[in-house]
C-alpha cells in the first residue's frame, strides 16, 4: 500500500491518524452508490404520465392523490399505489386498478429497469476495499424490497457485506405481499449473500442510534470506521455526531437540479424536512463534511490507504 502515500497528500491531517486501521466503510446506497433519484424520477415520470394518458384524470389531481398516500405509507416507492389513489380506484369502478393500469405500470418497472445502475467506479472500488480487508456495511432509509431488488439488479449481493433497511412498508390490507411482489411487475425476492438486517420503523437519519448499534454488531470503534453519504442533512450530520470519518459523496447530490421539484411535490417527508433540505441546497457551510468525494468513489480508496483504481 506504499504508493497510497501520493493519494494521501490531499487529506487533512487530521484525519490521517488511523487511516490504514480503519477496517470498515459504512455506505448509504441511494444517490451513493446508484443514482436512485434519475431512476425514481424516470420510473415516476413514466408512470404517471401513463396514468394520464390512460383515465385523462388531471395530472395536479393525481399528483395531490399520490403524494397523500405516500405520506400515509412512509415511502415513494409503494408497489400498492394505483390501489389506493382515490381518483385511480374511481376509474376503474370496481375492476382491479392494477389490470386497468397495466401498461403504465409495465412502463415505469421498464424504466426504473434502464435506469437503475450503479455510478462509475462503484463495484470496482468496493471490491478492492473487500481484497483489502474492508467489511462493508450499508445503511438506508429506503424499504426493504426496493433496497433488496435494487443490490440485486446491480450486481451487489455479496459485495455488500450486511445491509441495514427499513423494515418494508404497510401493504393494504387484503393484497397477499408474496403474490404482489412475485407477480406481474417484480419478480424474485431476497438476498443469497447480503446479510438484511432491519432498523425499526420511524428510525431516520440523522439519528446515530443505528450507526452506533451497526459499529457495536460489527465490533469496532468510530476511528475504525468510515461513513459515505450524498446527504448533508442526514448522512454527514450522523457521522459527526457519531464521531465517525464522514466522508461526502458530491458527486450523487441531485437537490439542486429541476426535476428535483417532482420528488419535492410527492414525497412522503414532512413539508419541515422539505424545506430544511432546500435551505440547505440553497447554503454552503452549515453542515461541511470532512472529506468530499467530487468526481466518484474511487476518491474514497485513500482513506483505507489503497491507491485509487488505476492508479498503479
Ligand atoms: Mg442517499
Amino acid at each position: 500500500m506504499g504508493d497510497a502515500a501520493g493519494h494521501l497528500m490531499s487529506v487533512p491531517p487530521s484525519t490521517v491518524n488511523n487511516m490504514d486501521a480503519r477496517r470498515l466503510l459504512i455506505t448509504d446506497l441511494d444517490n451513493t452508490l446508484w443514482d436512485w433519484f434519475e431512476a425514481w424520477y424516470q420510473s415516476f415520470t413514466a408512470l404517471v404520465d401513463g396514468l394520464v394518458a390512460i383515465s385523462g384524470i388531471d395530472r395536479s389531481l393525481l399528483e395531490e392523490q399520490i403524494k397523500a398516500v405516500h405520506q400515509g405509507r412512509g415511502t415513494t416507492e409503494y408497489s400498492n399505489l394505483v390501489r389506493e389513489v382515490p381518483a385511480l380506484v374511481e376509474f376503474a369502478s370496481g375492476r382491479d386498478p392494477f389490470d386497468v393500469f397495466d401498461a403504465a405500470l409495465h412502463a415505469q418497472n421498464s424504466r426504473r429497469k434502464a435506469a437503475t445502475s450503479l455510478y462509475p467506479g462503484v463495484d470496482e472500488t468496493l471490491r478492492a476495499l473487500k481484497r483489502a480487508g474492508v467489511r462493508i456495511v450499508a445503511y438506508t432509509e429506503s424499504g426493504a424490497y426496493w433496497s433488496e431488488w435494487r443490490i440485486r439488479h446491480t450486481g451487489l449481493d455479496g459485495v455488500i457485506d450486511t445491509l441495514y433497511s427499513s423494515p418494508d412498508h404497510d401493504i393494504a390490507a387484503g393484497v397477499d405481499i408474496a403474490g404482489l411482489r412475485t407477480g406481474r411487475y417484480q419478480g424474485g425476492y431476497g438476498l443469497q449473500k447480503t446479510e438484511h438486517l432491519h432498523v425499526d420503523l420511524g428510525v431516520l437519519k440523522p439519528n446515530r442510534e443505528v450507526l452506533n448499534t451497526i459499529l457495536h454488531g460489527q465490533r469496532c470503534s468510530p476511528v475504525d470506521a468510515a461513513y459515505l453519504g450524498d446527504s448533508l442533512m442526514k448522512d454527514i450530520a450522523m457521522a459527526q455526531g457519531a464521531g465517525v470519518l464522514d466522508i461526502h459523496a458530491a458527486y450523487g447530490q441531485v437537490q439542486n437540479r429541476p426535476e428535483y421539484d417532482l420528488l419535492r411535490r410527492l414525497t412522503h417527508w414532512s413539508d419541515a424536512d422539505v424545506a430544511a433540505e432546500a435551505a440547505l441546497a440553497r447554503s454552503n457551510g452549515v453542515v461541511v463534511p470532512t472529506l468530499v468525494l467530487r468526481d466518484g468513489i474511487s476518491e474514497v480508496l485513500p482513506v483505507f490507504g489503497w491507491p485509487l483504481v488505476g492508479s498503479r
